[in-house]
C-alpha cells in the first residue's frame, strides 16, 4: 500500500514518507488519515453546525498531528462516525492524497494548501486542550469550517491561500489567549519555580505531553499512595503552576525532550503516561508500563478513558521505583507573562541602563536530527550581557546549562510550552509599548526551531503579527517550495538559520 506525508521535519529525504512515516506511521494509518480529513472537508461543507459536529472535527484534526495517534481501529472508528455524520461512502481505493493533489495543483498550490491544513491541525490542538478546561469560543469554530470548506473546493489562488494563512495564524493568537485563560484560570498563573531534575527514592510515574488536566487527575488519585510523579517533555513547565505544584508528590523532571523517549522510558522504575504527542513506537521493554489517555494512542498500549487512572498506578505500585535519591540538582521554570510583567521595571530598567543588550527568544519544536545542535550552541554564545527566553522542547538543547545572571535577572528565562507562545508575545508587546517602537523594534531576536504542526501555526500567528527576521530551521519545511520561500522572504524577511557564529553575528551587525 503507498501512502504520501510530508507534514513534518523529520519527513524521508526531506520530500516526504511514501513508503513508511519516518515517525512510525504506517501506510493504513496515513491512508486512513488522509480519508477522515477528506471526509471533514465534505462535513464541514455540507452539515448544519453544532457543537457535536465541531467537536468532532476538533478531534478529527488533531488526531492527524504528527506523532499523536497511530492506532488504526481508532481511525477507522473516527472515519465511520465521519460517514455517519456526513451521510457520505468513502472510497476505500484512495491512497496517497497528498500526491494526487500535488500532480494535479503542482507543487506550490498544494504545498499552501497543506499549509493552510497544517495550521489547523495545530490549531485544533489548542482548541481542544482549552475545551479539556472548559473554554470555548464559536468564532474558531467558525473558522475551522470555513477554511476546511474553502480546501474541499480545491483553491488554486496563491493570494488568497497566502490569506487564509496568515488569518490561520490570526484565529490561532484568539486560540492560545483561550488556552492561556483555561490554564492560568484552572491552575493559577505561573511562578517561578525551582524544580528537581533528580529521582527520589521510591515509585514512581512519568507523565509526558501536553495536557495538564491528565497531570491534575493523575495527581489527585496518586495522593497519599506513596508515588513521586514526574515530569517528562512538554510536561516540564506544569511545575509553576501554583495548583499543580501544591501537590507535594509532584516530585521533579525526569529525561529530555519527546526524541529521547525510547531511551529514557526503557529505564524508568515506574509507569509512563503519555498525555499527547510526541510518542513514539514503544520498545517492548516497556511497552506494557506505557498507557495514554485523551487522543494519544499506539496499537498495543492501553488506553486509559474517562480519566481513571486506576491501571497507572497499579503498575507503577508493582514496578521497582528508584532504589536510591540521585544527587540534589535542580532547574528554574514558571517565566510566563504574568510572571515577567511582574518584574516588567527591572527589566525596562536594565535595558535603559545598557546592562541588558538584547533578547533571545530560543524555542520551539524539537525532533531528533544532528543539526539541531545548532541550538545549544547558539544559546551557548549569545553574549553575556543579553536574556534568552525559551519555550516548548526545544528548550532541553540547553535547559540544564547555567546560564547565571544579568542586572540581577536570570539569562534563562523558562516561558513554558509551544502554546505559551502566547506569553512570549505578551512580553513582547508590552516591551514594545514601553520602549515606544513595534515588536520589529525591539531589540528582540527570534530563532525558532520547528518540527510538527503546532509549531506551523504558531509561525503563522508571528507572521500574522508582521513579526520579521525569524529564523528558523534546522531545516524548512517539504511543503515549502523554493518559489514558496521567495515570497515568505519577500514578505516577512524569513531566514533559514546559518550556523550559530554567522546568524549571531548578523543579528549583532
Ligand atoms: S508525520 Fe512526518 S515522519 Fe510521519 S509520515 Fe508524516 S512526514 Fe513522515
Ligand atoms: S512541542 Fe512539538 S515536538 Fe515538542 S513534544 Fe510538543 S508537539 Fe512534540
Amino acid at each position: 500500500m503507498g501512502m504520501f506525508c510530508y507534514q513534518c521535519e523529520q519527513t524521508a529525504n526531506g520530500s516526504g514518507c511514501a513508503a513508511h512515516g519516518v515517525c512510525g506511521k504506517a501506510p493504513e494509518v496515513a491512508n486512513l488519515q488522509d480519508r477522515l480529513l477528506e471526509e471533514i472537508k465534505r462535513i464541514a461543507k455540507n452539515v448544519p453546525q453544532s457543537k457535536e459536529v465541531s467537536h468532532f472535527i476538533t478531534e478529527s484534526l488533531f488526531s492527524t498531528v504528527t506523532n499523536v495517534d497511530f492506532d488504526p481501529e481508532r481511525f477507522k472508528g473516527l472515519l465511520a462516525k465521519a460517514m455517519s455524520i456526513g451521510k457520505g461512502s468513502c472510497d476505500q481505493a484512495t491512497e496517497a492524497l497528498i500526491k494526487k493533489r500535488k500532480e494535479k495543483f503542482g507543487d506550490d498550490v498544494a504545498g499552501l494548501q497543506e499549509l493552510l491544513m497544517y495550521g489547523i491541525k495545530g490549531m485544533a490542538a489548542y482548541i481542544h486542550h482549552a475545551r479539556v478546561l472548559g473554554k470555548e469560543d464559536q468564532s474558531v469554530y467558525n473558522f475551522l469550517r470555513d477554511c476546511l470548506s474553502f480546501l474541499a473546493d480545491g483553491p488554486e489562488d496563491i493570494n488568497e491561500l497566502l490569506k487564509y494563512n496568515i488569518k490561520c495564524g490570526e484565529v490561532n493568537l484568539r486560540v492560545m489567549e483561550l488556552l492561556d485563560s483555561a490554564n492560568t484560570g484552572v491552575y493559577g498563573h505561573p511562578v517561578p519555580t525551582k524544580v528537581r531534575i533528580t529521582p527520589i527514592r521510591g515509585k514512581a510515574i512519568l507523565v509526558s505531553g501536553h495536557d495538564l488536566k491528565d497531570l491534575y487527575d493523575l495527581l489527585k488519585q496518586t495522593e497519599g499512595k506513596g508515588i513521586n510523579v514526574y515530569t517528562h517533555g512538554e510536561m516540564l513547565p506544569a511545575h509553576g503552576y501554583p495548583e499543580l505544584k501544591n501537590f507535594k508528590h509532584l516530585a521533579g523532571n525526569y529525561g529530555g525532550a519527546w526524541q529521547d523517549q525510547q531511551k529514557e522510558f526503557a529505564v524508568f522504575p515506574g509507569s509512563i503516561l503519555m498525555t499527547t504527542n510526541c510518542i513514539q513506537r514503544p520498545s517492548e521493554n516497556y511497552k506494557n508500563s506505557l498507557f495514554t489517555s485523551g487522543l494519544v494512542g499506539w496499537p498495543g498500549v492501553c488506553h486509559i478513558d474517562n480519566s481513571n487512572f486506576a491501571p497507572v498506578i497499579e503498575a507503577a505500585l508493582s514496578a521497582d521505583g528508584f532504589n536510591q535519591d540521585g544527587p540534589e540538582k535542580y532547574i528554574n521554570v514558571g517565566f510566563g507573562h504574568n510572571a515577567v510583567l511582574s518584574i516588567a521595571d527591572k527589566v525596562i530598567e536594565a535595558v535603559k541602563s545598557g546592562a541588558v543588550k538584547h533578547f533571545y527568544l530560543i524555542g520551539g519544536c524539537d525532533g531528533a536530527r544532528s543539526g539541531r545542535n545548532y541550538y545549544t550552541e547558539f544559546a551557548e554564545k549569545v553574549p553575556k550581557d543579553s536574556i534568552i527566553l525559551t519555550l516548548a522542547c526545544g528548550k532541553y538543547r540547553f535547559n540544564k546549562l547555567d546560564f547565571g545572571t544579568v542586572a540581577g535577572l536570570p539569562r534563562l528565562l523558562d516561558i513554558g510550552q509551544c502554546n505559551d507562545a502566547y506569553s512570549a508575545i505578551q512580553i513582547a508587546v508590552a516591551l514594545s509599548k514601553a520602549f515606544n517602537t513595534d515588536v520589529n523594534g525591539l531589540p528582540l531576536s527570534l530563532i525558532l526551531s520547528w518540527y510538527e504542526q503546532k509549531a506551523v501555526v504558531i509561525l503563522l500567528t508571528l507572521l500574522s503579527l508582521g513579526i520579521k527576521n525569524i529564523r528558523l530551521g534546522p531545516t524548512l519545511p517539504a511543503f515549502i517550495t523554493p518559489a514558496l520561500l521567495k515570497t515568505l522572504v519577500e514578505k516577512f524577511a524569513i531566514k533559514p538559520i546559518t550556523t550559530a557564529d554567522e546568524d549571531l553575528a548578523a543579528i549583532l551587525g
